[in-house]
């Protein structure tokens, strides 16, 4: 990215301006550089945005803080401005407060910058709208990855007419807009007299209509019906991520294009294990003569039980960490980088009742000489749990 310039240098003013000069200087190049009064220019459209960037930081009491501390180095990560990456949606978002107050009709002002000309020229086409579903996943599911076939009602092409609605096949152009989609009107705006474009209403903006409608779907060309997805998931996905589908969602009337299916992911609660990332943790609980004397105790993993062995003399509060028994780490592209561990949280279970034999057992036990623990072992199983 080449060098960005000083926000204030952007908006051309002064670094004690006040936020009233600072609007008011945005407000002049918000004007200046605007797309529709520089069609096509590349360079006014970075101007532009790049106003717009300068805005959004100065405007904001802690943001612009920030900036006069840090300069464009405290604007990056969390909270901060994320730089470059402003959408002309975002901008157009932001010109309510812009010219609330500045002697300016909102309404014209939203119909220029919103729908007109300069950006989205010739007829449109149409996308059908996006899809979400949940699909719950055990865990044993989301170590392999899996396939899934869900069933899910949407709106699918008509067969009858191929997707166009007609039903001969065959379409006019639209007599209004003379198959353009979209018509002129003259309008007052902030500049006087100004040409608007907006979408015609004969044909909403597609540029043809259809005369001899299929009867099967009234001419819209798509027919809500059942359909069976399969979706792939990969391995190591977590509750709460969002796989795309593209084109799977819904049919878009008359040839348009397919919306995407976005598949909310759900966790199950697994009964032995609970998720941390990419690590599975797994509570053990030993009975007292298998921590003093050790041995060997089977444990649950996602491939099935194994047996791990307990050394003599193990701590409650110890964690046992099997690496590569956990789950496969992706990173936000769906990209495997490795596998998490399995933790095993071991704890020793104190038995609260005990028989006479028992009880006479572990009397014996209390004056023997290696039971009570030294100032050292004291030291040592508490710094081990908590240090
Ligand atoms: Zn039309
Ligand atoms: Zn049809």
């Amino acid at each position: 990215m080449a060098e960005k310039r000083d926000y204030y240098e952007v908006l051309g003013v002064d670094k004690n301006a006040s936020a009233e000069e600072i609007k008011k200087a945005y407000r002049k190049k918000a004007i200046q550089y605007h797309p529709d009064k520089n069609p096509g220019d590349k360079e006014a459209e970075e101007k532009f945005k790049e106003a717009a960037e300068a805005y959004e930081v100065l405007s904001d009491p802690q943001k612009r803080q920030r900036y006069d501390q840090f300069g464009h180095a405290g604007m990056g990560g969390a909270g901060g401005f994320s730089g470059g990456g402003m959408s002309m949606e975002d901008i157009f978002s932001h010109f309510g407060d812009i010219f609330q107050g500045a002697g300016f009709d909102l309404g014209d002002i939203g119909e220029m910058f919103m729908g007109g000309g300069g950006r989205s020229r010739g007829p449109r086409v149409r996308r059908g709208s996006d899809m979400r579903v949940k699909v719950r996943l055990t865990l044993e599911e989301i170590a392999k990855g899996c396939e899934k076939k869900i069933k899910v009602r949407k709106l699918v092409q008509c067969k009858d007419c191929n997707g166009t609605g007609s039903a001969d096949g065959t379409s006019e152009t639209c007599p209004t807009c003379k198959g353009s989609g979209r018509v002129i009107r003259q309008q007052r705006g902030i500049f006087g007299m100004m040409q608007v474009q907006s979408e015609c209403d004969t044909c909403h903006g597609e540029g043809r209509i259809i005369k001899n409608k299929c009867p099967k779907c009234n001419g819209e060309g798509v027919l809500r019906d059942e359909e069976i997805i399969t979706i792939n998931i990969p391995a190591g996905v977590m509750g709460g991520m969002q796989l795309t589908i593209p084109g799977k969602g819904n049919a878009a009337p008359r040839g348009g294009v397919n919306g995407d299916l976005l598949v909310l992911i759900e966790e199950e609660e697994h009964k032995d294990f609970v998720r941390q990332e990419s690590d599975l943790v797994y509570n053990l609980l030993l009975d007292v003569p298998t921590a003093i004397l050790g041995g060997q105790v089977q444990i649950p993993t996602l491939s099935g039980d194994v047996k791990i062995t307990i050394t003599p003399g193990t701590q409650p509060g110890k964690v046992l960490r099997m690496r590569g028994k956990g789950l496969p780490r992706i990173d936000q592209y769906g990209r495997n980088y490795g596998v998490g561990d399995l933790l095993i949280n071991v704890g020793v279970y104190i038995p609260e009742h005990l028989n006479k034999d028992e009880k006479k057992l572990v009397e014996q036990l209390q004056d023997s000489p290696n039971i009570a623990p030294g100032a050292s072992d004291k030291k040592n199983f508490f710094s081990n749990l908590f240090g």
